[in-house]
């Protein structure tokens, strides 16, 4: 059955998870910061709105997926922010990376005012997002994640409810945890076998066929081999979600010496003017500090 959707943030993920919502039926209602944004799926025939609180007035569900913490708190409770149009029984669905104790206030305080909240984070980037096969790990009360679901069938393939609020984003921060600290053990790696004057191609073919083989050695291992740091994912959004796992781990009083690591790794490319180049440059750093050159 169509359903009245709310959908504010139409960046690289949003425009193209909007636009499957819609292939699929459902009536869309947008927002974003700047117009031009909306003015894609404003051609598709769904109605634009300057003020996040009129496009969630619309709304059963509301769908959020902007750039961090603070631009979901901004979308949510400032001046003209969903929790000032949005109708009691309705759903507010985040799927940005955000921080997993924000999410679990930002749920406590939309309850107050009748609205369920689910986090929904997700993996598999702008051509899982174009696809609509994300991965999508989900946290909140299992009776609203049951109601959503047939939404998140648009977007997605491997979809899991995780648990509470804040567990999909607990999920999420895991999911960057295994990434960064694989993509740091493959630059270490194959930087291993550069100095040690054997050729690197067959190394890096010899692993994939053994336990070593990951999605990582596969894919960023050969950004790595190539030099070729087009993104892919940038090392800006990776740190961005590497600083929510240190501040996170901060608040639980637990140590990842490995993340921690990483995320000093990915402050030296932001310093070093690879902000928007693939998060597999962490080989630049590794190899820079055993001054490898090629
Ligand atoms: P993006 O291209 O920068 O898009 C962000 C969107 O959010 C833009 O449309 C922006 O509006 C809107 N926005 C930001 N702050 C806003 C505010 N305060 N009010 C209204 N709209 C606001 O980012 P993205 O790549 O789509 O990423 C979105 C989220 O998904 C991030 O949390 C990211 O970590 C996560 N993610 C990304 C990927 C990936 O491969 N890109 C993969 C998995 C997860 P304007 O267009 O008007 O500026």
């Amino acid at each position: 059955m169509a359903k009245n959707i709310g959908f504010i943030g139409l960046g690289i993920m949003g425009k193209p998870m909007a636009h499957n919502l819609h292939k699929a039926g459902h009536r869309l209602f947008v927002h974003a910061r700047r117009a031009e944004s909306m003015v894609p799926l404003a051609q598709l025939g769904c109605a634009s709105y300057a003020t996040a609180a009129e496009a969630a007035a619309q709304a059963d569900v509301i769908f959020i997926m902007v750039s961090d913490t603070h631009d979901v708190k901004q979308v949510l409770f400032a001046e003209g922010g969903v929790a000032q149009g949005a109708k009691p029984g309705s759903v507010v669905v985040d799927m940005s990376t955000i921080s997993p104790t924000a999410t679990r206030h930002y749920a406590a305080r939309l309850a107050e005012r009748g609205i369920a909240m689910l986090d929904a984070p997700v993996s598999g980037g702008d051509v899982g997002a174009i696809n609509g096969t994300l991965s999508i790990m989900v946290g909140g009360k299992p009776e609203v994640f049951e109601r959503v679901r047939p939404l998140f069938e648009c977007m997605g393939k491997n979809i899991v409810h995780i648990g509470d609020n804040g567990a999909g984003q607990v999920a999420k921060a895991c999911n960057q945890i295994v990434v960064g600290v694989t993509i740091e053990a493959v630059a270490e790696a194959l930087t291993f076998a550069r100095k040690s004057g054997v050729d690197v191609a067959k190394v890096r073919e010899a692993l994939l066929g053994g336990f070593a083989a990951s999605r990582i050695l596969d894919v960023h291992g050969k950004r790595m081999l190539d030099n070729n740091y087009q993104p892919g994912f940038k090392t800006k959004l990776h740190q961005k979600d590497m600083n929510i796992v240190m501040q996170t781990a901060q608040e639980l009083g637990l140590a990842l010496p490995a993340a921690a690591l990483v995320m000093q790794h990915m402050n030296a490319l932001m310093g070093t003017g690879d902000a928007e180049s693939d998060s597999a440059a962490v080989m630049k750093i590794v190899e820079r500090m055993s001054g490898v050159e090629r």
